[in-house]
């Protein structure tokens, strides 16, 4: 024979999962020859050929063991040596094998062999066959087989409808669903997590009230259903009927409260969750984590990780990278670069992760750093999420040249298209460092449509190179555009007033009010404790302890008054994302932050406070001073980067 099966068969199943040649187990290395050995000099001796169940038995098994493929190798030089026949019960194993290792090529080359020698019809292997075709994404097979099936079985049906739904043919899973005499619990459940999943909810819901009997998985189920489609208080609903709370069904649900954004609740529901006395798993961790690092949280997030290390998670690319990014946005660069040295595996996402971090924190050398890194892994190839890392790692620090370099490469190397955010970095990065004319040549000749926020970042580099010209052709374009962000007109009216164009500042200003848009409030949290405390801009009563911070606050003017700062009240005007009005002297939502962290908190303690918008100019001033005044370190999370305050200077260098 002039081709050796067990090749082809090797040839076969690589094509179809990829796996990387020094993955495949060489045949001749494997464990099956050495059984092939013993069962072939067995054979001699004894032929074995009169008892093929034994060789069934054992194809069995290595369908079923960590190498499926052996078990179809063995079958091939089974074939080869000529004293084997199949029978009804060889086959099923085979297309277990097949399904096991997603080999759908070498499984219809098993079905024609089924044909051959008259086995097709039967129940065993037309079963085998349903699932191998319907796990695989082939449902058309499937069907065919299963049509002309006598005696399909529940099984077999579920396995259809499965696929089906894979898929996404809702109408095809229904068919097989209503065509069903006997409907089990899993058919109903398969059939409510397909409509859950693909997003159509309320026949998920109307299914689900059918039900004759419904298990935790549809509980589950139908909740993440409404999840997914941000009905978040429906979800909420079943979550408090349900008879049964296991895992899953916490964690579904702080899953769902982290990506609609309620972070606190997923936090709260984390801390529920233990006290019910259940153990959160390594997907609990996952989707708890991203809403610890919203909220600054970092005694929990420490926690979480004395968590992993005590009960020896293993903290592979998912969780690490979860880790890295929660250890960063809570401010501790140096515990985020840490953990991700530590990974044993370090998947894109890991990478993605530190860049992003690093750049947020203004460390941009560092950031490149650990992109040529990356680079140098050949297993890696950065997408458009690293891009942004370091291009932004670039524009928070003044990067010029290197950002150009990384946008060629971007486009040169990669050959990736540049989306509008990459575009934003780099014109955040020339515009600052004053090349305005070419950052507007970008913006008007890049290939994707230009929004609000490209503009606002050219208008923003405008205000610091008091580029009056620019910065009117930009609010003629916008105007043009029909722009509705009021943030924008603010930042025109500054450029103008600070021109002295007192009358064009005026119109801008009417022009942003006429907008009515409404103004996101501006709050600033910090951890104290272990609780993360909130403060809004301004207002009376606005804390428990209100009296304290309030003097706190004017003992911080005062001694920050001795040292020559002064508010200047007619140069603290609104920026795009600021805090748009200060209601008294020194009570922008950071200071009563920064203040409250002063009283609860020891003194070489740093103070980490996180704000939703971006920080102005004044309270920038004030903190560097408070950082030497109080002798404290001082990290502020805004809304586009970190600053690290310490004995008078922050680590943006004022520029951000
Ligand atoms: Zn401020
Ligand atoms: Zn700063």
């Amino acid at each position: 024979m002039s081709v050796q099966p067990h090749q082809r068969a090797d040839i076969a199943i690589q094509k179809h999962r990829e796996i990387p040649k020094s993955n495949l187990i060489p045949f001749q290395k494997s464990k099956l020859e050495f059984h092939l050995i013993r069962f072939s000099a067995t054979t001699k001796h004894h032929s074995l050929s009169s008892k093929p169940e034994s060789w069934n038995l054992l194809i069995r098994e290595y369908s079923q063991s960590r190498t499926p493929k052996d078990s179809i190798l063995l079958f091939h030089q089974l074939l080869i040596d000529g004293f084997f026949v199949p029978n009804h019960l060889t086959f099923p194993s085979l297309f277990d094998a097949c399904r096991r290792i997603r080999a759908i090529e070498e499984g219809r080359q098993l079905h024609s062999q089924a044909i051959k020698v008259g086995l097709n019809a039967d129940v065993f292997v037309q079963r085998a066959l349903v699932r191998l075709y319907a796990r695989c994404g082939c449902c058309d097979d499937a069907s065919r087989v299963f049509d002309r099936c006598p005696d399909p079985g529940i099984v077999s049906q579920n396995d259809l409808i499965s696929g089906y739904l894979r898929i996404g043919e809702m109408r095809y899973a229904r068919r097989v669903f209503d065509g069903m005499d006997e409907k089990n619990v899993v058919s109903w459940s398969v059939m409510v997590d397909g409509y859950a999943k693909n997003g159509e909810v309320e026949i998920a819901q109307e299914l689900f009230n059918e039900m004759p009997e419904r298990n935790s998985f549809s509980w589950n189920s139908i909740m993440g259903g409404y999840l997914r489609c941000g009905c978040v208080e429906e979800a909420r609903h079943l979550f408090d009927r349900m008879p049964e709370r296991d895992v899953v069904t916490w964690t579904v649900m702080i899953s769902g409260y982290a990506q609609n954004c309620l972070f606190r609740e997923a936090l709260e529901t984390f801390l529920q969750m233990q006290i019910a006395g259940l153990e959160p798993n390594r997907i609990t961790l996952v989707s708890v984590l991203p809403a610890i690092a919203q909220l600054g949280a970092l005694t929990q997030g420490r926690w979480i990780h004395a968590y992993i290390d005590k009960r020896g998670i293993e903290l592979d690319g998912v969780l690490g990278s979860a880790l890295v990014d929660m250890y960063s946005k809570c401010g501790c660069i140096e515990e985020a670069l840490d953990v991700f040295e530590k990974l044993t595996w370090k998947e894109l996402s890991s990478w993605n992760s530190i860049i992003g971090g690093l750049a947020a924190h203004g460390l941009g050398k560092d950031a490149l750093h650990v992109f040529s890194r990356m680079r140098e892994d050949s297993s890696m190839v950065p997408n458009d999420i690293t891009f942004v890392g370091v291009l932004s790692a670039c524009s928070h620090a003044g990067l010029v040249e290197e950002g150009r370099m990384a946008f060629n490469l971007l486009t040169d190397f990669y050959k990736m298209a540049p989306n509008v955010r990459h575009y934003g970095c780099m014109v955040d990065l020339l515009g600052r460092a004053g090349h305005l004319e070419e950052a507007r040549e970008l913006i008007e000749n890049m290939p994707v449509e230009s929004n609000s926020v490209i503009w606002k970042t050219l208008l923003g580099a405008c205000r610091i190179h008091k580029n009056v010209e620019l910065a009117e052709h930009i609010s003629r374009v916008a105007t043009e555009m029909g722009d509705q962000d009021s943030g924008f007109y603010a930042l025109v009216s500054n450029i103008f007033s600070e021109a002295g164009r007192l009358n064009d500042a005026g119109k801008m200003r009417r022009k942003m009010n006429d907008l009515k848009v409404k103004k996101v409030a501006g709050c600033s949290s910090v951890e104290v404790g272990g609780v993360v405390h909130e403060f809004l801009m301004g207002g009376e009563n606005f804390h428990a302890e209100s009296e304290a911070i309030c003097s706190m606050v004017d003992e911080m003017e005062r001694r920050m008054g001795q040292g020559g700062y002064r508010t200047n009240a007619s140069k603290v005007s609104i920026c795009a994302g600021q805090e748009e009005e200060r209601p008294r002297m020194g009570h922008h939502s950071e200071k009563l932050a920064i203040a409250f962290g002063l009283i609860k908190t020891s003194r070489r303690t740093p103070i980490r406070v996180m704000k939703n918008l971006r920080v102005c100019d004044d309270c920038h001033t004030a903190t560097k001073l408070i950082s030497k005044i109080y002798d404290r370190e001082i990290i502020v999370r805004d809304q586009s980067r970190f600053h690290r305050f310490k004995n008078g200077t922050c680590s943006c260098a004022d520029y951000w």
